[in-house]
């Protein structure tokens, strides 16, 4: 038994998802658990819905519209038949977001956007079950609400393992204990005791899969992706990268830690609890190999890996009555950090300072700077990068500093870290 995740980038077009039926043919005699996001940009468009939604932005119908053109010009490409039962299971999902948005919203907003949000996975997962079906590669759908259990933390629902794996079993489990074949289900959403609809956080697919295979005790779980497996650094920033055959979850948890964005940080846990090796491969040359990750390895510190978070704001902090940075004020910052859920991307503290790098979030950082600034002043510094470098030397450190600004450095024996600000960058 093994899972498989598809991302939104291996689904993002007709094309797309021709692909994944063609690599799954190839599995259809096996058992398989294959996770699918939302189509391409799916997720970023229904967050601009709920957004619009919610500040009564006229631009939601425009919003609303373009993304059912979307879906119904990749139904139109993959099913002919007018007539197929896929074109009115896709309009019911749309028709329960108009009725979402038909009235004023009346939940907070995190519970609101999975309401809506949720709604690119399920509809991904209907195309790419029906287009198998059809196309002679047998999958049954599953409604991961029925499985996934989480608490009511919307946007980031906490899961309850024990009632998570008892229903893995009882569903797709008992599937195959009968059938071979594929099972499809969705990445990214669970569901609440009173049945709503939960979220893990983004790009939590992989996530998801982690769990489900962590249930279903699977012997493998594949990531399909766009590139040929982790590389040490995003293609974005650099023009040649490696690819790292062979790291163990340890370092697979370092990098997505630090913000390397192939996998989830939460995937690893649930893999490496049950020694289930993960495999990063490409869905565009699904033939050759990827990167393997499973227990301790010697490969892990051969290659220089790069991370790099941009948009960081450095936020510096110091009491107002001039006491230390002591144990009591940290618990009372961290307290206020973690109520308006904003992450620590790095921090440093001296006597009377502390200084933490987190993502420019317009939607938290406003609450959590009026917060702060009751009892401390607060100094910012926007617009800067956090390099992060695994298995840094001189070299690779010169490579990344060059021509920057450097307003934080730490170094510990594996890990180099530099915030830092482009010089050729106007101040904004
Ligand atoms: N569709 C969700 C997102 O874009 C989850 C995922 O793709 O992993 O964040
Ligand atoms: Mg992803």
């Amino acid at each position: 038994m093994r899972v498989f995740k598809f991302g939104g980038a291996s689904v993002k077009d007709s094309e797309a998802v021709r692909n994944v039926a063609k690599i799954l043919k190839n599995f259809a005699d096996e058992k398989i658990c294959v996770v699918v996001s939302a189509m391409g940009k799916t997720t970023n468009a229904l967050e601009r819905i709920t957004k619009c939604y919610y500040d009564n932005d006229e631009n939601l119908n425009k919003e609303f519209e373009e993304l059912k053109r979307f879906h119904k010009e990749i139904l139109g490409e993959l099913f002919p038949e007018s007539d197929h039962s896929i074109y009115n299971e896709i309009n019911n999902l749309f028709v329960e977001v108009e009725w979402a948005i038909e009235d004023a919203a009346t939940g907070t907003y995190d519970f609101e956007y999975d309401q809506i949000v949720s709604i690119g996975e399920l509809a991904s997962t209907k195309i790419v079950s029906a287009y198998l079906n059809d196309n002679g590669v047998k999958s049954k759908w599953f409604d991961v609400r029925d499985i996934i259990k989480t608490d009511n933390t919307y946007r980031e629902g906490n899961v309850y393992w024990d009632e998570t794996i008892l229903n893995t079993h009882n569903t797709i489990g008992k599937h195959f204990e009968n059938n071979s074949g594929i099972a499809i289900t969705q990445g990214f959403i669970g569901c609440t005791s009173e049945n709503f609809t939960t979220t893990l956080g983004r790009e939590g697919s992989d996530y998801s899969a982690g769990i489900l295979a962590y249930g279903l005790g699977a012997t493998e779980m594949t990531i399909w992706k766009d590139v040929p497996g982790m590389l040490n650094a995003d293609p974005k920033w650099f023009d040649s990268t490696e690819k790292l055959n062979h790291i163990s979850y340890r370092e697979a948890i370092e990098l997505a830690y630090y913000g390397a964005t192939v996998i989830h940080p939460k995937t690893i846990k649930p893999l490496q609890n049950k020694s289930i090796p993960l495999l990063v491969k490409s869905f565009l040359d699904y033939t050759t190999e990827g990167t393997l990750i499973d227990e301790e390895t010697t490969e892990d510190s051969l290659i220089p890996s790069f991370i790099f978070k941009m948009d960081q704001l450095l936020i510096s902090l110091s009491p107002k009555d001039f006491s230390f940075i002591v144990e009591g004020n940290m618990q009372d910052i961290f307290g206020v950090f973690s109520k308006h859920k904003v992450t620590m991307n790095l921090m440093q503290n001296s006597a009377l300072n502390l200084s933490v790098t987190v993502d420019n979030d317009e939607q938290k950082t406003p609450g959590l700077l009026e917060e702060l600034k009751k009892d401390y002043k607060v100094w910012l510094n926007n617009g800067l990068e956090l390099v992060t470098i695994r298995h840094y030397n001189s070299k690779t450190i010169e490579r990344v500093t060059k021509g920057k600004d450097i307003l934080v450095e730490q170094k510990s024996r594996h890990t180099a870290r530099f915030v830092m600000k482009d010089l050729g960058k106007a101040e904004v």
